[in-house]
């Protein structure tokens, strides 16, 4: 019977194959390699991801000229091989750059493949902008920023995939995007993947870049080493020799292998001891990995060593009893080879070296005490205490299957709080739940009194809108835009709290100094005169708790101050209230001075002061055909006659409704209510408000919208003059591209 690798689709393909040619051939060859390397594995995902990827990326090449899909396809081997993931990760590489690059959105991703795999893809896009800030490696917020993107440690390791890739056929680019490409890489990928753990891929990443940034160099030190490389392995080999035979005596079963330095890594050297690199002894490393589970087994090796060449004893550091904080254990040592020169050891036993190499949580500090403060990454509280988790995991996980070991990982780190951007790319921390409105009021308290609406992430949404980590968020304000009490229901900052209601008092105590002028005008004019103990008899007749709400109620026009008097008076008269009654004769104070913009319709009254106020509902407007709704204690309630609270009216207590004419002598503003519908274009509130202002004296009183699935709804409220005024808005408006509807709101 052929055993698997003899079966191998391998076999069968020319060596010269390239992947690119036959998308199905190299989906099989990936599903061939995966069920090598994987313990288990969900093929039909990995099936799956691929296709969608050579479809969603179908037309679409690579700079090099080859089909686009072969750059995921290499990245998820990369994940395979060289990180090593799993079979989520390989599907989520395989997706890395359709949500970005393609038509489909991650709901799409979402649907076809699951939380799991549209987690990773969705953090992997999302990191992809945070890393192009230089900012990262400094600012604290940043590094939140990050780690409340990798809930998912799989999200950072297909990222390192994707730009290990990138870094490898970056020959293709133009030479600006090479610079710039490779300066990210080895300002910030590579530091992090240090952080991470991933000592190979940093190593190849810092080599790569420094490849493009300084070629000169690069190639001499490449050159230096070539050029030494038989001697320097001749070497290693001859001093190699001994310690195979003695260990080999002794038992210890162990790998032993030269391990030359990376270009990169060499050159810092030469730069910061100021020697050429013939002056540089140390040009390779031996590595001894021992197989054992027994840590005594490289003390033992130590030992051995020790006897053949003489170690210099400052040299030695022992991280196994002592392990570094990042849980890296090993054993260093320098000794003195043949012709006396120095040669560095490193001792450990298999599983050390595996989280040396590909441990996430291996190495994060490792080295890092010789940079300046400002270079170090990741050296605050919170990672070290997830670091410490990690580990935790790793070293508890035993025969825990991959797939529940990477669950476990899931970070809880700052999830109190969100991370969104202005347009320009400045960073803002709020807490979770935090809405338009308490972004606007935290990037500047005028900006929050005058908002009107938000862009989010280029869409037009409602201001009590929910952020999300990773928005970008555009406000939109209009001048005449003021806070309106209902903010206060859904804002959770305290700044933008109480910025609301310091702006509502403030109104209100405008509003109540303007209703004590009102009152005390009125006083002198019909020379009443009121002692204290009067003045608070009236208040409790009168049913207001202090003189601010008989001011405000005052300003607000609800108690003309005629009314306050006769109440008084009646009062005085016989101690009963009496229910309020309109009569023809009835004399009251209007809301505005000087003239009356109603009419009861019989014509009996074109009294100047009839107590009215307007249905907020429907917000009549000279005009409209009006009715008045008798009240208790408040006038006349104005409405439009179609107003949908009158016609539940009508017919039940028609006594109480009155059929109402505008007065010819109406002037000053009204308000109006707008409803719009249309298609959520990009520049759509913005048209509509510069059609509504672009009306002679017309101002917005306020804007609310809504847009769900690219459907644009929005009430403007504005202040017209008349019905004919509002008529030409709505014409305006009416010619606005993508607009569907513009009609009279009632609320
Ligand atoms: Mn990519």
């Amino acid at each position: 019977m052929q055993n698997n690798k003899e079966s191998s689709i391998k076999n069968y393909i020319p060596s010269t194959y390239k992947p690119g040619i036959d998308p199905e051939l190299d989906l099989q060859i990936l599903i061939e390699k995966c069920q090598k390397a994987l313990p288990s594995m969900n093929e039909e995902l990995i099936r799956k991801a691929f296709r969608f990827c050579v479809n969603a990326h179908k037309g679409q090449l690579r700079a090099n000229g080859e089909p686009y899909y072969t750059h995921p396809l290499a990245v998820a081997e990369i994940a395979l091989h060289e990180i090593p993931l799993d079979d989520f990760s390989i599907a989520a590489a395989l997706l890395h750059d359709v949500v970005e690059d393609t038509r489909f959105s991650l709901k799409d991703i979402q649907a076809e493949f699951g939380s799991v795999v549209a987690n990773i893809v969705d953090g992997t896009t999302k990191i992809t902008g945070i890393f192009q800030s230089r900012e990262i490696s400094k600012a604290e917020s940043y590094r939140k920023l990050l780690l409340s993107l990798i809930n998912d440690v799989r999200v950072i390791l297909v990222k390192f995939a994707d730009r290990l890739h990138n870094m490898r056929t970056l020959d293709n680019l133009p030479e600006h995007k090479q610079q710039q490409i490779a300066r990210e890489t080895i300002d910030i990928y590579a530091p992090f993947s240090h952080r991470f753990g991933l000592g190979r891929i940093k190593w190849e990443l810092e080599d790569l870049s420094f490849k493009y940034l300084n070629r000169t160099a690069y190639d001499d030190v490449k050159k230096a080493l070539n050029a030494t490389r038989q001697e320097r392995e001749e070497y290693i080999e001859q001093f190699i020799q001994p310690l195979r035979e003695q260990l080999a005596a002794a038992n210890v079963l162990c790998d032993i292998s030269g391990r030359p330095k990376h270009i990169f890594s060499i050159f810092s050297k030469m730069i910061s001891q100021g020697k050429t690199i013939d002056q540089l002894h140390d040009l390779s490393a031996i590595r001894i990995i021992i197989d054992s589970t027994h840590n005594s087994d490289c003390f033992l090796a130590y030992g051995i060593i020790s006897e053949i060449y003489t170690p210099i004893p400052e040299r030695f550091k022992d991280y196994i009893s002592v392990p570094k904080k990042n849980g890296y254990k090993s054993l260093h040592t320098t000794v003195i080879g043949p012709k006396g020169k120095r040669v560095e050891i490193q001792i450990r036993t298999r599983s050390m070296h595996d989280v040396a190499e590909q441990g996430v949580a291996a190495h994060f500090r490792y080295k890092s005490e010789t940079l300046e403060p400002e270079n170090r990454m990741w050296e605050d509280k919170e990672l070290e205490e997830w670091a410490s988790w990690v580990r935790d995991v790793f070293d508890n996980a035993g025969e825990e299957a991959p797939q529940q070991l990477y669950e476990s990982f899931k970070l809880n780190l700052y999830q109190n709080e969100i991370y969104v951007f202005t347009p320009k790319g400045e960073l803002r921390i709020l807490p979770k739940d935090s809405t338009t409105v308490d972004f606007a009021f935290d990037i500047h308290t005028q900006i929050g009194y005058h908002c009107i609406g938000a862009k989010v992430n280029g869409k037009i949404v409602p201001l009590s809108h929910k952020l999300v980590t990773g928005d970008q968020v555009e406000i939109i304000t209009s001048k005449n835009q003021i806070p309106n009490r209902d903010w206060e229901a859904f804002v959770v900052t305290h700044k933008a709290k109480s910025q609301i209601r310091k702006f509502l008092n403030e109104e209100k105590r405008n509003k109540v100094r303007n209703g004590k002028e009102i009152w005390e005008k009125y006083i002198r004019k019909n020379s009443v005169h009121f002692g204290d103990d009067e003045f608070d008899k009236m208040l409790l007749t009168l049913k207001y708790e202090n003189k601010t709400e008989f001011y405000f109620a005052i300003s607000l026009g609800t108690l003309p101050p005629s009314l306050a008097i006769d109440k008084l008076r009646e009062k005085s008269k016989s101690e009963v209230v009496e229910p309020f009654q309109i009569n023809k004769t009835l004399v009251l104070d209007t809301v505005r001075e000087g003239s009356s913009d109603i009419q009861i319709a019989d014509g009996a009254s074109d009294s100047k002061d009839l107590m009215y106020s307007y249905g907020r509902c429907c917000n009549p407007v000279p005009g409209d055909e009006i009715v008045g709704i008798v009240t208790i204690g408040h006038g006349i309630k104005v409405h439009r006659e179609n107003c949908k609270n009158i016609v539940d009216l009508l017919g039940k207590k028609s006594s109480r409704i009155v059929k109402l004419n505008w007065s010819t002598l109406h002037d000053g503003t009204y308000v109006a209510a707008i409803r719009i519908t249309g298609d959520d274009r990009a520049s759509m509130l913005s048209d509509i408000t510069s059609a509504i202002v672009g009306v002679k004296n017309t101002n917005i009183r306020s804007v609310n919208i809504d847009t769900f699935d690219s459907v644009f709804e929005g009430v403007v409220t504005v202040y017209v003059e008349n019905i004919d005024h509002l008529e030409i808005i709505f014409k305006r408006l009416g010619k606005i591209t993508g607009v569907k509807s513009v009609e009279r709101y009632s609320g």
